[in-house]
């Protein structure tokens, strides 16, 4: 199949895994523990990803309680997961099941999960957690969680190929075949691997690369697209997390970083006429003081807080982003230049930091008593918080809806696996740590299937040779129809995440999500006319690009669709409603709203794209599984397959 213009090369394989963050190291470790021999893990970047790049104050990790007189059942786990809305209970329930198992493995492999001296892994609460189910290492679980897997799988034999992107699934629409990437590391001219795969498990994280304004790591950029072209359902696509971060380094400024009662402050493009803008809003500096403070571990925006609640100090930075300003967190100096009293913060504000010894003047101060690792990291990463500002925007943090997947993580193309943040488990709302609580079970369930189930019965199908040569045709095709010229490639990634954030991301505009929309569809139907790139090392970007764009148009039209279907404000977007109300008359009109009435709390939203167009469904959330499990019962099914059906 080699042309002069490009090269091919075949591989095949019973089950290629791809992505090297958390998820996908485990799918491979596990895999292979179950005996699947025939197993390659590839990833674009071996490096990249959200796991291995991210982290907060207190990385968090959602587990089954293991500690205390503290009552909790698996069941009850699964409940509090179910109540995060527009969530299916069988999926919950194998969070909550499989959550003991694939927590202590990782304490197995060595990640130091703090232990009182009894053993206990003591937790504490975090958020929508009515217990005490979190734990952490400290700012770096998931990356020590990638690194102990990276390790794990190099020890089990695991065989890898770095830098294949994959920019194509071969599907039949109802079966997956395999996968076609693009050898990155080769850049002479396009190298493409088409690898023959029955089973795909893709683990290749959120979609991070739709929106420019971000506290994903520069280099996750997600593959959703991909999988919606090859007939994967997307479900929940509208909800996500946003929230505020620091731009340089992308880094949640959420915990100690709200509690030291920083100065907010805005800037023009270069820097000057700098202004307080938070005290054109609020009546009194305590009232603004004890709002910032709230935010601290009120995280991510959450629309139901706006109203008398933290959440309107997020409404405010975006806003002022939107006038074309910078916005910064100033550590150095006192906000209204100290003219403010502690003893008139809100209680829970003033108690916390009176307990804390850090009733002191300048935040830097106040951070330096609570927090010195925090200033630390900053400092670690070329920012000094004692003579800089730090820049912040609202930026998206995690999208709870995702891939379709079934109670194995299977979706709804047979054989195409999804586990992490791919994957939609999530509904409207999740405690703080599920992401990666979901992320070890999830790939645990599909290695469990492939390998239980999986490798039994679906027979090489004869179709792959025409799928595989088709879709080679059209993948090769985008690279030799795109115009050459000087690369625009660059520019127009830029254009499309900008307006992304603007348009469609915590706050949303139905008129301006539809233009917006009209622009990507513009774009999706002349892409080849309009890509220029001249450096053959630029053609990942065009296939991201195109990747992006499909993922855009599926998620834009989901919001859309949600409107008209008569959905409302909730979870971390807001959605302008000329027929609602405006909180508070300082905002501008765009943020009149209406906050949802629960009607569509027990439905999941699931679009198909086919042909260039998506269509929806909306369909009941599958309760939480009763089954009456009697031991003897469980035991006999158990002995015939494992269960595993
Ligand atoms: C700032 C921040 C803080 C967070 N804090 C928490 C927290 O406290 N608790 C919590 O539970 N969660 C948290 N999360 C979320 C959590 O970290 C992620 O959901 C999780 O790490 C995702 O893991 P993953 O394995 O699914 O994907 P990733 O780690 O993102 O890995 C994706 C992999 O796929 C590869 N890939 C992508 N596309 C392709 C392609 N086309 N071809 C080949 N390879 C590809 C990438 O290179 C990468 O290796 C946080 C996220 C952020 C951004």
């Amino acid at each position: 199949m080699d042309s002069k213009a490009y090269e091919v090369e075949r591989i095949s394989v019973s089950t290629c895994i791809v992505g090297t963050g958390a998820a996908g190291y485990n799918a491979a470790c596990r895999l292979k523990r179950l005996g699947q021999e025939d197993i390659l893990l590839v990833s674009e970047n071996r490096l990249g990803g959200t796991s291995r790049n991210t982290g907060s104050d207190k990385q968090t990790y959602y587990k089954l309680t293991l500690s205390g007189d503290c009552p909790d059942s698996v069941y009850e786990m699964a409940k509090t997961m179910f109540d995060g809305k527009a969530v299916d209970g069988d999926i919950a329930l194998c969070e909550a099941a499989l959550s003991s198992r694939c927590f202590l493995r990782l304490a197995e492999l060595g990640l130091p999960f703090p232990t009182n001296r009894y053993g206990e892994y003591v937790g504490y609460k975090t958020d929508h957690d009515p217990r005490t189910r979190a734990t952490s290492i400290g700012p770096y679980t998931s990356r020590e969680m990638t690194r102990a897997l990276e390790k794990e799988a190099g020890e089990l034999g695991v065989p890898f190929r770095d830098h294949l992107q994959v920019i194509r699934i071969i599907s039949d629409g109802e079966r997956c075949h395999g996968l076609i990437c693009l050898d990155t590391d080769r850049t002479e001219r396009p190298h493409y691997v088409v690898i023959k795969s029955e089973n795909v498990v893709y683990a290749t994280g959120g979609p991070a690369g739709m929106y420019s304004a971000s506290v994903y790591p520069q280099s996750q950029h997600g593959s959703s697209g991909i999988a919606f072209e090859a007939g994967v359902k997307g479900r929940n696509l509208t909800e996500w997390q946003f929230g505020l971060a620091s731009v340089n380094p992308r880094w949640n400024v959420s915990g100690t970083y709200m509690q030291a009662l920083p100065r907010f402050v805005s800037t023009d493009k270069d820097g000057k006429d700098e202004r307080e803008f938070l005290m054109d809003f609020f009546r009194s500096p305590e009232e603004m003081l004890s709002n910032v403070f709230l935010k601290g571990y009120q995280w991510p925006f959450d629309v139901r807080k706006v109203e008398g609640g933290s959440s309107v100090i997020d409404i405010l930075v975006y806003l002022e982003s939107c006038k074309g300003r910078r916005v910064f967190l100033d550590f150095t100096h006192d906000p209204v230049d100290g003219k403010f009293s502690f003893d008139g913060l809100n209680p829970e504000a003033y108690q916390y930091i009176s307990k804390a010894n850090a009733l002191v003047r300048t935040p830097i101060e106040r951070l330096r008593v609570m927090n010195q690792p925090a200033i630390d990291f900053y400092r670690d990463k070329g920012v000094d918080l004692e003579g800089q500002y730090l820049e912040i925007a609202l930026c998206a943090q995690h999208n709870n809806g995702g891939l379709d997947l079934d109670m194995w993580w299977q979706s709804n193309i047979r054989g195409f696996f999804v586990a992490g943040e791919v994957a939609g488990s999530h509904g409207v709302y999740r405690p703080g740590g599920s992401a990666l609580n979901a992320g070890q079970v999830g790939s645990t369930r599909c290695a469990q299937y492939i390998a239980g189930s999986r490798s039994k019965n679906d027979p090489d199908g004869a179709d792959f040779e025409s799928l595989a040569s088709g879709a080679l045709k059209e993948m090769t095709s985008v690279f030799s129809e795109t115009v050459s010229g000087s690369s625009n490639v660059v520019d127009l990634i830029r254009h499309f995440e900008e307006g992304m954030s603007k348009h469609c991301g915590a706050v949303r505009d139905p008129e301006a999500m539809k233009g917006f929309l009209s622009e990507v569809n513009e774009m999706i139907e002349g892409f080849t006319g309009k890509v220029r790139y001249s450096d053959p090392r630029d053609l990942k970007l065009v296939y991201r690009l195109r990747d992006m764009l499909i993922s855009q148009k599926c998620y834009i039209e989901s919001m859309i669709d949600y409107l008209i279907s008569g959905g409302k404000s909730r979870g971390s977007a807001l959605y302008h409603d000329k027929n609602g109300r405006r909180p508070y008359k300082e905002l501008p009109e765009a943020f009149t709203f209406s906050l949802d009435d629960g009607s569509k709390d027990s439905l999941i939203q699931e679009m198909s794209y086919k042909d260039g167009s998506c269509t929806f469904s909306w369909r009941k959330v599958r309760s939480i599984p009763q089954d009456d499990d009697f031991f003897e019962n469980v035991w006999r099914e158990f002995r015939k397959d494992g269960n595993i059906r």
